[in-house]
């Protein structure tokens, strides 16, 4: 477990503090160590690669070859690497844009896009005072446009009707038009995923991202992917300009590892965190906090 993290440096830390100086080999065996505990908590390993390469990095210089407590030294460099990685504390929505804010949900099928956009409607309306309107552009799945209606009037805003057989390109235009003549502050445009990365998919949101212009493009993820978030995560870093992420059903995810991979890969803030199925189960994401997870 990712928690034994913190117990196998502060050993490493009592047996090296009792040398008199540190040698390139003490500093392998506690890297080996970060690096298993990097790889319990699910982190991908291209991640954890680049991330040992930093710390051996700084490891290796003055900062904990020279200091008088190389052990201690060294774990510090592991946190502020870490806490550095994951960004730093709270970033939330930019709404700053000529109203309506838009704000385009992108990720695969089943990645919490529909209850994410309910969830970040209510968190606006609540704590943001904003009026919000939601649309749905997943003209695959009839389904998917009665979740968005069912969800949307739980959270206390609008919802912007769309059927199968129009065009995503349409639908989003004719709700940026009722947005902006009924003055909304922000529309949430909730996209259709699939099971999988397709490029018929990457093309449609790509097309959907230069038509509405959104302030926020944001990339909805299961922590329950684990590793594999990490090449879904490089998908839509390559194919979108991401302003953010949600990382969603952290509520399932013991090891953290994921926050880690898609924070790394995709270069955004994760934003917010998804903790129930709940309407109401959206945090503000604490990249600090998450960070010390896990180190556990
Ligand atoms: P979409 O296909 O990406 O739109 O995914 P949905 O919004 O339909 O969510 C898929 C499933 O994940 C649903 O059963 C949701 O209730 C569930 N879900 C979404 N977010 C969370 C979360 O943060 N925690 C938990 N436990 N379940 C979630």
């Amino acid at each position: 477990m990712a928690t034994a993290l913190t117990d196998k440096l502060s050993s490493l830390v009592k047996k090296i503090s009792g040398q008199a100086r540190i040698t390139e080999s003490n500093v392998q065996d506690m890297l080996r160590e970060v690096r298993m505990a990097l790889l319990e908590a699910d982190v991908a390993l291209p991640v954890v690669r680049d991330f040992i390469a930093r710390v051996k990095d700084k490891a290796m210089g003055q900062e904990v070859l020279g200091s008088l407590k190389p052990g201690q030294a060294l774990v510090g460099i592991v946190n502020r690497e870490l806490a550095a990685t994951m960004g730093e504390g709270i970033s939330d929505l930019n709404l700053a844009a000529q109203p309506p804010a838009v704000i385009l949900m992108s990720g695969l099928q089943g990645s919490g896009k529909t209850t994410t956009t309910a969830k970040l409607a209510r968190h606006l309306v609540q704590k943001r005072k904003k009026k919000v309107l939601t649309v749905s552009g997943d003209v695959y799945r009839p389904a998917a446009i009665e979740q968005l209606k069912t969800v949307t009037a739980q959270a206390g805003a609008d919802w912007f009707p769309s059927t199968p057989d129009q065009k995503p390109l349409d639908i989003a235009s004719a709700a940026l038009t009722h947005a902006k003549t009924h003055f909304y502050d922000v529309l949430i445009v909730d996209t259709a995923g699939r099971l999988a990365i397709d490029e018929a998919l990457m093309q449609e949101i790509k097309a959907l991202h230069g038509a509405l212009n959104p302030v926020e493009t944001l990339f909805v993820v299961d922590a329950m992917q684990g590793q594999d978030a990490a090449n879904t995560a490089k998908a839509f870093k390559d194919a979108l300009p991401l302003t953010g992420i949600v990382l969603t059903k952290i509520d399932g995810d013991s090891r953290g590892g994921a926050a880690l991979s898609v924070r790394q890969i995709t270069g955004a803030p994760i934003k917010f965190a998804g903790v129930s199925e709940k309407i109401d189960g959206l945090e503000v994401f604490d990249a600090e906090r998450h960070a010390g997870r896990i180190l556990g």
